[in-house]
């Protein structure tokens, strides 16, 4: 069964919201710079390890065994946060989810709560759940407040505020930001000075911290979260009742194991060779940290594409965002074409493994990719991000039009007398050449193509032509003699 994901709100499918975003020239520049730095920041750290191939085929080969037995871990998981004060409930879906939140929330009790930044809780909606449950959520994340205040939607992993650049922040600040200071310009340093203050007060006032994790140990119970904010340590230490929601897939068997990933995600993601905050906690412990913790685990369409052999790798995903920026598509269209919290190469195709391939937008992710290989390239636990788009493609059902056209193509490309005339009709298409040597416009059906590109023409002569012209006709010459 597929899980529950909503689509962000209006959303179409993705060429119709990248054509948007393409248009958007402010949006470009933002991401284009953004993405620019991280990359070479990136390249250099990495660089830095001489055995970071080993690493990366270390960490893709626990996380493969610990898909392969997932089952055990998980319980293995339970067991021993139990053991350690804790409590765990399990969570089929989103909405199974956000009851089970909502539920303990309203039983701490409380009706304000502090959230250090988590995929997941995006991934089912937990903001707007609990919203409508009378409960506020306060995120804490700098980049994740920023999106919350502009009520706007997180277009970016690890910075989800990727396509705003600094006026644009301190205007939502102003905006929406009570005690945000009179003169407050958009230095990066009094921006983050005024969201500290901002969020000093809700941390000190919260009865109850939502966190993710980005592992969970199953031979000790333990959760850790990385960061580099400290938000996260605030909001997992602080409050009197701390509620982890964690997708399945982030179980690790041993601490053995948290060490190959420690060394490969801040480097892959922030360029940092150690992240600033690493914060981990087994169950509770008396007159330190939280007095309750309850970790709930979520499937919501996981085990389902666990029984897809070529998408389930989707699955060892640390969520680092370095494919989004090597992605020439995400670096134009921007993340919020993805239509999911998931976006860029990994969105492409997590969002229609997790929800399905039914709806336009879904469907339409697996095409979001030139297949040029570079996530892949880039990728710290490995996952061929192209294999498993083309195998997302195959199981796309295609339009009628999209099927003539590959009928046709095939009929074509599998005789060379149809493939020859075919070579002489397109060399007519050089009627449509501008001045500039390329075709600008192109007529139905095939306008699309010439709408947001330009195409090269087609040489007057196939090689084929050329070759039969050259040499054929000279080695019969020849051989006449
Ligand atoms: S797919 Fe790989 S590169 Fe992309 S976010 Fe996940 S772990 Fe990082």
């Amino acid at each position: 069964m597929n899980g529950s994901m909503p689509t962000y709100l209006g959303m179409p499918a993705f060429p119709a919201a990248a054509k948007a975003a393409v248009a958007d020239s402010q949006l470009r520049r933002n991401l284009t710079h953004a993405t620019g730095t991280i990359r070479a920041k990136r390249a250099g750290a990495v660089a830095e390890l001489d055995d970071w191939e080993r690493l990366r085929q270390a960490a893709k080969a626990i996380k493969d065994h610990t898909l392969a037995n997932l089952d055990a871990y998980l319980l293995r998981l339970e067991e021993n946060v139990i053991k350690g004060g804790g409590q765990v409930h399990w969570a089929q879906d989103a909405a199974q989810a956000n009851a089970i939140v909502a539920g303990l929330v309203r039983a701490a009790p409380a009706d304000r709560v502090v959230k250090v930044k988590s995929m997941v809780t995006q991934e089912i909606g937990l903001n707007d759940a609990l919203e409508s449950g009378g409960i506020v959520a306060t995120e804490t994340d700098l980049a994740e407040l920023i999106v919350q205040l502009g009520h706007d939607l997180p277009s970016h992993i690890l910075v989800p505020a990727i396509h705003k650049n600094r006026s644009e922040i301190r205007e939502i600040f102003r905006r929406e930001m009570p005690d945000a200071p009179a003169g407050l310009t958009d230095d990066p340093a009094e921006l983050a000075a005024a969201a500290r203050r901002h969020l000093r007060h809700e941390f000190l006032h919260a009865s109850v911290g939502i966190s993710g994790a980005n592992f969970a140990i199953a031979d000790t119970g333990s959760l850790v979260v990385v960061e580099s904010e400290g938000n996260g340590r605030m909001c997992v230490t602080l409050p009197r009742t701390l509620i982890s929601v964690v997708g399945v897939e982030k179980v690790l068997p041993s601490w053995r194991d948290l060490e190959v990933f420690l060394a490969l995600l801040p480097r892959s993601s922030t360029a940092e060779r150690m992240n600033p905050y690493t914060s981990i906690w087994s169950g509770v412990t008396p007159g330190d940290g939280p007095e309750q913790f309850h970790l709930v685990l979520v499937d919501n369409g996981r085990t389902a594409s666990l029984a897809d052999q070529t998408g389930r790798q989707a699955l060892r995903c640390i969520r680092c965002s370095a494919c989004l920026n090597v992605c020439p598509v995400y670096e134009r269209a921007g993340g919020h074409a993805y239509g999911s919290p998931y976006p860029g190469p990994i969105g492409a195709i997590i969002s229609p493994q997790l929800r399905g391939l039914s709806s336009p937008v879904d469907s339409s992710l697996p095409f979001a990719s030139t297949l040029c290989g570079a996530c892949y390239e880039v990728c710290p636990v490995a996952i061929n991000i192209p294999e498993a788009l083309v195998h997302l493609r195959a199981k796309v059902k295609h339009n009628f039009s999209e099927r003539t056209v590959f009928h046709l193509s095939g009929q074509v490309l599998e005789s060379p007398r149809r493939l020859a005339a075919a070579q002489r009709l397109a060399s007519l298409s050089r009627r449509f050449v501008g001045r500039s040597g390329r075709i600008r416009r192109l007529p139905p059906p095939l306008r699309g193509w010439t709408e947001t590109r330009d195409a090269p023409a087609p040489p007057a002569e196939s090689f084929r032509a050329w070759w039969q012209r050259t040499r054929e006709s000279g080695t019969r010459e020849r051989g006449t003699r």
